[in-house]
């Protein structure tokens, strides 16, 4: 998304709380006229000569017809998230009083902002860099609580702080060798190549630190990837129903009714897991066949965690464990569910429990013991790696500079070990630099000459 210096003059306008009926709701402007164009509507004190930060009862007008009476926040420029003016109107919460508001100042010179246009304007007024921008509208759109804590900490500049002390160091050894470039009759060395390459396998290690955490922030990001397998009939529908507590997929006696993958998403103790429904395996009647069928069997391959449902009234041990072998062999953590407990035999259930003591033993029609389902589910995927407060890359734009990244240090090191001219290594360097400040919005040029100004005041 661009915006022209035009674009950036004017005031914007948007409901800023959830769109729907609540108690009360936001609508907010920003720009050089926010203050001045709420005031043409707003009955109460001038609002143009009152301080930031403060709150005024008072009504919203069109010519003499009253629309709502309204609390208006005042934020004046730069003490605003956008740093520009800001103007925040709590309204009754119906959506036919919000949309007579925002006509009405539409009226009176605001526009309409462009999704995302308050957090694009405080970061180009400087509130801060990329990577926190990202993380505003991450936060925005997270659901689930780890995904929650993921952007909030890299909103506080956790991410962006690990790039900035990375690039720091860098940049000093791009001003030394780019200094050398300018004594190249004297043959001096400002910049250590040892000391270079020792930084550089230190940043790769960082780097590589943080491209590995992108499969984690994934997860945390769009769900764990969960697949129920099962014969036709196992109550694959039924438990995914269940879990969703919502009629999602078809259930139905017939078996080959669910057509296709389903995926949905559940919430559980704030992690998301995403449930991608295995209709495949009903093409066959076989198990070992169905674990086989390729669609299915590319699914698993994907899922993180694999809930291994079987009818206690339809299975026998020989089939359990051919299944439970094959899974094994699949390498995906997985669960061992007996389904229909309600009208096994007892018998049964006891063999299972002496051979497979860490079978969970369900009803998904019954919706029994689906809680400690859960929790298994919980265990399995271990948490605690979840909470963790380490850095965690979740946004592609990022993965994607961080490979560039290390790509670009590999190439400095290749140079190193080929001695090539500093100039090659300088570009190099650079283009590390570059795509290390593409991930906090930074720009190198200017950084690099700063540097050299600050370190070397050459001929003063
Ligand atoms: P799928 O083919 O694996 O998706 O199986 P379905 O979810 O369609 O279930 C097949 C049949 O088993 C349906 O008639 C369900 O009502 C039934 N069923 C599912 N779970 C249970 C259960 O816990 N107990 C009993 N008695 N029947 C169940």
């Amino acid at each position: 998304m661009s915006f022209s210096l035009h674009e950036k003059e004017d005031t914007i306008i948007a409901l800023a709380t959830p769109q729907g009926v609540g108690a009360i709701a936001v609508i907010r402007l920003s720009g050089k006229d926010a203050i001045r164009i709420t005031n043409e509507v707003f009955k109460g004190k001038d609002l143009e000569k009152q301080d930031s930060h403060t709150i005024h009862f008072g009504t919203i007008r069109d010519g003499e017809r009253i629309i709502d009476e309204v609390l208006v926040s005042l934020f004046i420029a730069p003490k605003s998230f956008t740093k520009e003016n800001v103007v925040e109107i709590s309204t009754h919460g119906s959506s036919y009083i919000v949309n007579q508001v925002i006509k009405l100042l539409i009226r009176h010179g605001a526009r309409p902002a462009k999704p995302g246009e308050f957090t694009q304007r405080a970061f180009l007024n400087g509130q801060f860099d990329l990577a926190q921008a990202e993380a505003v509208a991450d936060l925005i759109h997270s659901d689930s609580e780890a995904s929650h804590q993921a952007a909030i900490s890299q909103m506080r500049g956790g991410f962006s702080g690990e790039i900035s002390k990375l690039r720091a160091e860098l940049i000093h050894f791009a001003s030394m060798i780019e200094l050398e470039l300018d004594f190249t009759e004297e043959d001096v060395e400002f910049a250590s190549r040892d000391d270079l390459r020792i930084l550089v396998e230190k940043l790769l290690r960082v780097i590589e630190q943080l491209i590995a955490s992108f499969d984690l922030g994934n997860v945390i990001k769009n769900g764990v990837p969960t697949v129920i397998a099962g014969k036709p009939n196992a109550g694959k529908s039924t438990l995914l129903n269940a879990l969703l507590n919502e009629e999602k997929a078809i259930v139905s006696d017939i078996a080959g009714t669910t057509r296709d993958f389903i995926e949905d998403e559940i919430n559980i103790g704030g992690v998301i897991f995403r449930f991608i429904d295995t209709a495949g395996l009903r093409e066959t009647t076989d198990t070992i066949e169905a674990i086989g069928v390729s669609r299915t069997q590319e699914k698993m391959k994907t899922a993180s965690l694999i809930l291994y449902l079987f009818d206690l009234g339809d299975t026998d041990m020989v089939e359990i464990n051919r299944d439970i072998n094959k899974l094994e062999n699949l390498g995906v953590p997985f669960l061992k569910v007996a389904n229909k407990i309600d009208k096994a035999n007892p018998q049964f259930i006891n063999d299972l429990k002496e051979k497979h003591p860490d079978t969970i033993f369900i009803s998904a029609a019954q919706k029994e013991h689906l809680d400690l389902l859960k929790n298994r589910i919980l265990e399995l995927v271990n948490l605690d790696k979840f909470k963790t407060g380490n850095t965690i890359v979740t946004n592609i734009r990022h993965y994607d500079s961080l490979v560039k990244t290390r790509q670009s240090l590999l190439d400095v090191l290749t140079g190193l070990d080929n001695h090539i001219t500093n100039d090659f290594l300088a570009m190099d360097i650079r283009r590390s630099l570059h795509y290390l400040g593409e991930i906090t919005g930074e720009i190198t040029t200017d950084d690099l000459l700063a540097n050299i100004f600050s370190k070397f005041c050459i001929g003063k």
